[in-house]
């Protein structure tokens, strides 16, 4: 039945020269071709190197040891692994990079977060570099590799694809000209949610972004119709992206916390508390690592990730089912919504020794209850 919470926080070693490469599930950039390119590519340029989506590290790799290297990440589950590798990371997003500061950067195109992160990515990795420095672009070409390049000639220069593998394409390019500045970040739209209207406000490479995910919504739907009043009631959003549950959640009266692996949703779902006058405990958290020990909880909700570049992934939305089922308090409910095709029932099943399907339309929701009642 998959990976138990304790297997999927655990890191695993591998041996690398020099030390050792952790991993774990839900760690970005490792048994990844685009990252396997990179690594059979890359080459030592200069003294200062810098990692605009280094996942665990690996495309990189070679040029640790070699030159200084730096490493942007956003994801916690792959910062966990970077730091416990001793690889030199620092948690920001790849336009907080140092301007003009880098004779290398090293860039696997984050297709999987959308155009307007890619493209933000890009002008990052221009201002990163000093004059004359060289970047590595690395992606697939059935994930926009060709568009993409086309943009990062234009922004810097000089460029050539050095290798193809398959759709799977490194490219080495050259700044020639000075890099424009960066392209406006912040967005905002609103929504109707449980009849109340919220601002969300969010950066680029958020799930949902301008529109609440109809899964999101039918999940709120459901739940209505479960509990009413959420005064005094502790909840958990697992996963909770710019706050699509946490924010109407919170307007109910729940005392909310959220936990969200990826920076840029980390920031959004703060701007977007704000915008709202609205408070909940928010914490850049690998699933339920970052809350404390034994730490319970009455509600839970979420929607959880599936796909990874396309890739349908499930250890990380086990590890959420794992991780509702270890803090329900007894009395508790725990809702879920997903696509009709995933099966998870059977490990609600497992877990909480039953379940209820409360909606099915183009999505599902599922509630289970730890004994002792309803919520
Ligand atoms: N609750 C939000 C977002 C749902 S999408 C909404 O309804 O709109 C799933 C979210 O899970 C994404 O924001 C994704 O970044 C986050 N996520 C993915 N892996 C995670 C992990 N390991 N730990 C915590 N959050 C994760």
């Amino acid at each position: 039945m998959g990976l138990t919470l304790a297997e999927y926080h655990r890191l695993t070693p591998l041996p690398r020269p020099g030390g050792v490469l952790y991993v774990k599930p839900g760690a970005r950039g490792f048994r990844d071709p685009v990252y396997d390119l990179l690594q059979k590519t890359v080459e030592p340029y200069g003294q200062k190197a810098l990692d605009l989506n280094p996942g665990v590290g690996w495309g990189s790799l070679p040029l640790e040891g070699k030159m200084a290297v730096e490493r942007l990440e956003t994801s916690r589950a792959a910062f966990r692994c970077l730091t416990a590798s001793g690889l030199k990371a620092r948690l920001a997003l790849p336009w907080e990079a140092e301007e003009g500061a880098y004779d290398l950067v090293v860039l696997a195109l984050p297709a999987g977060r959308g155009s307007r992160y890619v493209e933000a990515s890009l002008v990052a990795a221009a201002r990163a570099l000093r004059m004359g420095g060289r970047a590595y672009l690395a992606g697939d070409k059935n994930k926009g590799f060709e568009r993409y390049f086309k943009e990062a000639r234009r922004l810097l220069g000089y460029g050539e694809v050095v290798r193809r593998e398959g759709p799977y394409r490194v490219a080495l390019l050259e700044k020639e000209r000075e890099a424009p500045p960066l392209p406006p970040l912040w967005q905002a739209f609103q929504a109707h949610l449980l009849g109340q209207a919220f601002t969300f406000r969010h950066l680029p490479g958020v799930f949902s972004a301008g529109k609440v995910d109809p899964a999101s919504l039918l999940l709120l739907e459901a739940l209505k119709g479960e509990v009413g009043d959420l005064r005094g009631r502790s909840v958990l959003d697992l996963g909770a992206g710019y706050g699509a549950l946490t924010l109407p959640l919170a307007r109910l009266g729940g005392a909310v916390t959220a936990v969200e692996d990826d920076w840029a949703s980390v920031l959004s779902l703060k701007a977007s508390l704000r915008a709202n006058g609205l408070r909940a405990s928010v914490l850049h958290s690998d699933v339920d690592e970052a809350l404390t020990e034994g730490e319970g909880f009455d509600i839970i909700v979420t929607n959880p990730p599936f796909h990874v570049g396309g890739a349908v992934i499930l250890d990380v939305a086990q590890a959420f089912v794992e991780a509702a089922a270890a803090r329900l308090r007894p009395g508790g409910g725990f809702f879920l919504v997903a696509n009709p095709f995933l099966k998870y029932e059977p490990l609600l099943e497992a877990r909480f020794g039953g379940f209820k399907t409360l909606l099915v339309r183009e999505y599902k929701v599922l509630f289970a209850a730890k004994e002792g009642g309803k919520p």
